[in-house]
């Protein structure tokens, strides 16, 4: 499930438009009608990102970006919020409330795609293809290759995520709940010692170029990638 876009939207053509112009850039996406179906979601999986609508029936969407700023578990996600009213006023007030940006309607296939990008390398530099590196050790997110002084590293795809996100993540430490949400995009199908399991194949992976000493354990609190 890691990878989707979740489009909180109720009028259905403008969805269709959407859920398309995402597929076509090679996003996969999840559609919600209302605030409430985006929570039951949400719940079973962490998006990439969240395009909600203001005006919805029911829960309105600032009252959604409300509650996903409100709980740890979903702070994060990066939202962009739709809508009709070009008022200053009301841009703000959904800045305000923690959205990352904010596009109005009628927006262009290409905006929105651009502001996703955007929004995405500030809030989430995991889910782009630019390449990180830290102390000559490098990750290639397009070519899905790890290198270290040009030699490949190899590793298999959940330890490339790993990897990935913990260095584009230095210095914090995450739980293995948060891993699991952050690297998976799933915490409740998954049991927390997979984590351990994958650490560990990390670590002999870097063991070659003296990179898994970065990987480092915090007791009874979770995992960092720091410089030793
Ligand atoms: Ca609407």
């Amino acid at each position: 499930m890691t990878g989707a876009i979740l489009i909180v939207e109720d009028e259905s053509a403008i969805t269709e438009l959407i859920d398309l112009t995402l597929k076509r850039n090679g996003h996969q996406t999840i559609c919600a009608a209302s605030a409430e179906e985006a929570i039951r979601l949400i719940e079973h999986a962490l998006p990439n990102l969240a395009l909600i609508d203001w005006m919805l029936p029911g829960t309105s969407g600032i009252e959604l970006i409300k509650r996903l700023r409100a709980n740890k578990r979903t702070q994060l996600i990066p939202v962009i919020m739709l809508t009709a009213k070009a008022d200053e006023a009301d841009k703000l007030a959904g800045l305000d409330i923690g959205a990352d940006d904010y596009i109005t309607k009628p927006f262009s296939p290409k905006e929105l795609i651009a502001r996703i990008k955007a929004v995405l390398r500030r809030r989430a530099p995991q889910l782009t293809d630019d390449i990180v590196e830290t102390n000559g050790l490098q990750v290639d997110p397009a070519m899905h290759r790890v290198t270290f002084n040009g030699e490949t590293v190899s590793m298999g795809p959940s330890e490339f995520r790993l990897l990935h996100f913990f260095m584009t993540h230095p210095e914090r430490v995450y739980t293995r709940v948060q891993l699991l949400d952050q690297v998976w995009g799933d915490h409740t199908f998954i049991e927390e010692r997979t984590v351990d399991v994958h650490i560990r194949r990390l670590r002999q992976a870097l063991e070659g170029s003296g990179h898994d000493d970065y990987i480092q354990t915090i007791r009874s609190v979770g995992y960092r990638f720091s410089k030793p």
